[in-house]
């Protein structure tokens, strides 16, 4: 499958690189604490950044012809939302069902869906995930605690600079009544990469 790369040999964009040296510019005068930063970064990779991402699932579960429209057309339907890639990149939903459990990986570099899920985490650009994603999904999902019946096939999504991929995990038992903003709370982030399940209601 081809892999194409806005940049091939070197994964920051040109905003990335600003603020890389802008970082360590500051860092070395001392008017940033590192640990300040990485925990701004934290908020938004782990809570700012996903919540664009469960507000379009939840909007999936709770409308049928929204959850269409996003399966027939991601880009459109996400950016109606107002939430759209910084590149211009394209976006596919891909659905998981009794049958499908799909995963996100990257294999060539962290190719991610900034536009709903902010920041990649760790893990994701990590060699090992980006190998063995590929090769043993189902050993990976396993560390992630995500055991999924033999009968349940596994589908891997090999993410691109042009094509990023947002997975729309299977509603939760238990989640009826609830309301939109409800049910954007059961989503994780990690359940959009496919690393993980939403959440069961308490
Ligand atoms: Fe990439």
């Amino acid at each position: 499958m081809p892999h194409d790369h806005a940049d091939p040999d070197n994964h920051l964009d040109p905003m990335e690189a600003r603020v890389r040296a802008l970082e360590t510019i500051l860092t070395r005068k001392g008017l940033v604490d590192p640990a300040a930063m990485d925990r701004i970064i934290e908020v938004y990779s782990e809570e700012v950044g996903p919540k664009n991402g469960a507000q379009v699932v939840a909007r999936a579960w709770a409308e049928p012809e929204f959850a269409e429209w996003l399966a027939r057309d991601a880009t459109a339907a996400i950016g109606s939302m107002g939430f759209t890639g910084r590149q211009g990149e394209h976006m596919q939903a891909v659905f998981n069902t009794d049958q499908v459990h799909n995963l996100v990986v990257c294999t060539l570099c962290s190719c991610y869906p900034g536009a709903v899920l902010g920041l990649p985490p760790v893990w994701y650009k990590s060699p090992a995930y980006r190998s063995r994603a590929v090769m043993e999904p189902r050993a990976v999902l396993s560390e992630f605690g995500v055991t999924l019946s033999r009968e349940k096939q596994v589908r891997v999504w090999d993410s691109t600079a042009e094509l990023r991929y947002l997975v729309i995990p299977q509603r939760p038992a238990g989640s009826d009544g609830l309301s939109q903003a409800e049910l954007a709370a059961l989503v994780t982030r990690d359940s959009m990469i496919g690393a993980g399940l939403a959440q069961v209601p308490a």
